[in-house]
Formats: C-alpha cells, structure tokens, sequence
C-alpha cells in the first residue's frame, strides 16, 4: 500500500445513500448527480455504484463523453446543455439529454438538421437567477419547442432552488409554488429538488429528484452531518505518519512557527497537504484521527504534509495511519474548519491522491 494520501470509496455507502434518497422520495425518479468527477468520488465508478438511479446528471459534455468511454449506456442529462451545432450532432450520436436555458440554445435546436430528436429539459428560473428562462419568457419558449422536429415530444421541466438548506426559507416555498402554478396544466415531468429539497421539502419532490451531495452520504445543512438522515460517508481520505519527532516545551513548529510547544511534545509529520487538496485554510488545532484517536494539527498546512500533536495518541508511529475525513470525521466538520462547505472539500481532492473502491 502506497504510503501517500488516499480517498478510499466505500461503494456500498454510495448504494445505500441511493437507498435513502428512495425513502424519502418513494415516488420520485432519481437522477443520480456525479457531475465534478462525482464530487470528488471518481465519475465511472460511482455511476457503476449508483447503477440503480433513473438517470445520471452531469454539468458538461465532456463529463457525460467521459461515461460513454467507460461503457456507461444509462440515460445521461448534461445540466448545463450545449453550445454549439457540433455539440448536437454529439449529443444526438450519444442519446444525451439536454437542459436549455438560454434564447441561443433554442436557436440552436431550431436551426439543427440532423435525422434524431433530442430529449430536452427545459430550465426555468423561478428565482435563483443563475440558468433558466424567466417566467414571463417560458410560454413562448415551450411553444417554440413544442413546434421544433429536432425536439422530441413532452419537454421536462427543471428549475433549481436557491435556498432549501435553509430550512424555514420562504424563497423555497415561494419558488415551488412559482414552478408549480407555470407548470401545472402541461402535464409533463418536472424536476426541483436537490438533495436539500428532497430531504426537506417534499412538495418539491414532483416526478424527478435530482440528489448530489446526500449521495456521498454528506449533509447538504450547515447544521449536521449527513448519519442524521441515515447517510453513509462514501469518501474516506486519509495518509499516513511519516516521521515522529521529539519537539521541546517552548519551540515552535511549521511554516512561520505558528504552533508553540507548550510541553515536550511529540510530533507527528503526516503525508498530506495542500498540494493534495486539504486546504490551508484548516487551521492549527484541527482535527485529526491518528490510530482512531482525535488529535489536533500543529500550526500551518504545507503543500505536502501537515505536523500533529500526538499527545491524545501517545502510542502513534511512523507508518500509522491518519484519517483526514469520511469515517469517525464528519467531512462537515473539517467543512467548518475549512471555513468552506463540505462540497468543496469532496470535490478539491487533487490528481495525487489515489483513489481507491472498496
Ligand atoms: C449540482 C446540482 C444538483 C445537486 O445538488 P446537491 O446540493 O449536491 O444535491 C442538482 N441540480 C442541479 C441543476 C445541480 O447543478
């Protein structure tokens, strides 16, 4: 075993967290979000894991290419759509679904002259302001592709919310009714909630969920930790001791001396860092598992290593594993640390450290 760092991918938890989002939706079809390299998870694997959803969601074209390579036949829905007459003809040769939310990409469709019909999802913003058609734009947007032969028969309709991990948000109650009353008559399959939504905003649910974050057994509030709705952490990043060292009351320790000993200490130096995508920002006095033990880290972050206090670990040697997250450290904590929400740290971790399936 390698003795850099490691992300060790529990695929059992990925399943059961799609478990869970079937129990809070029952009647919802999942599209199972993987894009970001599935939040850091590896993107062909986790969509082997997660083979149950309904359907799979990434941002970009290259992301739902990358799952065609890997053999991955499932419905794929690119959230961000295309932009180009040549991305059509691609997503035409791949059986892609698209989101369209932009003037430009209906244009585009209008425009298209290829044998196939595209599966489309039409994006409305009800508030959030990032991608959709305003409401006052969807009525002339549906008919144009209702009337469009490149377009297949029944759209989907989608919009994002902006605030359900706020969980007494009037912006989210006002935002499904928006989406709700534009809708209502067309009789169409719908799509808004994310895994906030679903896990706290059943009128949300309608006939698609589109869950991300609760999938890698992570809490989308800022308050809690994903095991409260029965979630399993499917990422674990750890490393291991690479030297321990006898530091005397008084001296300091890293980067600037930011850590002084108070006592003789001992000092463990871990292989892990920036450079691998643990943030600087975790300060002195962080959490660490050493051995299953908490411990605190000892001044700054480097590139390629962090130093630990040992003290609640007195056993500790060179070798010993270091847990950084996942199991026994809620990545939601290290979030807080980090200043930074638990996605970022999923997503950040970087080329160097292997990743591994169990
Ligand atoms: C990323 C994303 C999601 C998933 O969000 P989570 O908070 O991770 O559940 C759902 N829908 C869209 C459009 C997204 O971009």
């Amino acid at each position: 075993m390698s003795w850099g760092p490691r992300a060790i991918i529990d695929s059992s938890a990925l399943r059961h967290n799609l478990g869970v989002v079937r129990r809070y939706a029952p009647r919802a079809k999942v599209m199972a979000i993987i894009k970001a390299n599935a939040y850091g998870h590896g993107l062909a694997p986790t969509a082997r894991a997660l083979i149950g959803a309904d359907a799979f969601g990434v941002a970009r074209l290259a992301e739902g290419l990358a799952l065609r390579d890997q053999g991955l036949g499932q419905r794929i829905v690119l959230l961000e759509g295309v932009f180009t007459k040549d991305d059509l003809d691609i997503v035409a040769a791949q059986g892609f679904e698209i989101v369209v939310h932009t003037a430009e990409q209906v244009a585009l469709l209008l425009e298209w002259r290829g044998a196939k019909q595209h599966h489309v999802w039409i994006k409305v913003d009800t508030g959030m302001n990032r991608l959709g058609f305003r409401i006052e734009d969807f009525p002339g947007v549906w008919q144009a592709l209702n009337g469009c032969r490149s377009v297949a028969a029944n759209p989907k309709l989608m919009t994002h919310l902006a605030s359900a991990d706020e969980r007494d948000s009037q912006h989210t109650d006002a935002q499904v009714a928006r989406f709700r009353v534009l809708v209502e008559k067309l009789g169409v399959e719908r799509s808004a909630a994310n895994s906030a939504g679903l896990l706290a905003w059943p009128q949300a649910h309608m006939e698609w969920v589109r869950p991300g974050v609760m999938l890698y057994g992570v809490s989308p509030f800022a308050d809690g930790v994903g095991a409260a709705f029965d979630l399993r952490p499917a990422m674990t990043l750890s490393t291991r001791l690479i030297a321990v060292r006898l530091v005397k009351g008084g001296e300091r320790v890293g980067y600037g001396g930011s850590w002084t000993a108070s006592a003789d200490s001992r000092i463990g130096i871990a292989a892990i860092g920036y450079g691998d995508g643990y943030p600087r920002q975790i300060g002195s006095g962080s959490p660490v598992l050493v051995r299953g033990k908490r411990c605190a880290i000892a001044g700054r972050v480097s590139m390629d290593m962090i130093a630990i206090d040992l003290a609640a670990a007195s056993d500790a040697r060179v070798g010993d594993e270091v847990t950084l997250w996942g199991q026994g450290l809620p990545v939601e904590e290290m979030a807080t640390c980090a200043g930074t929400i638990p996605y970022e740290l999923i997503c950040g971790i970087s080329q160097r450290v292997t990743v591994e399936y169990r």
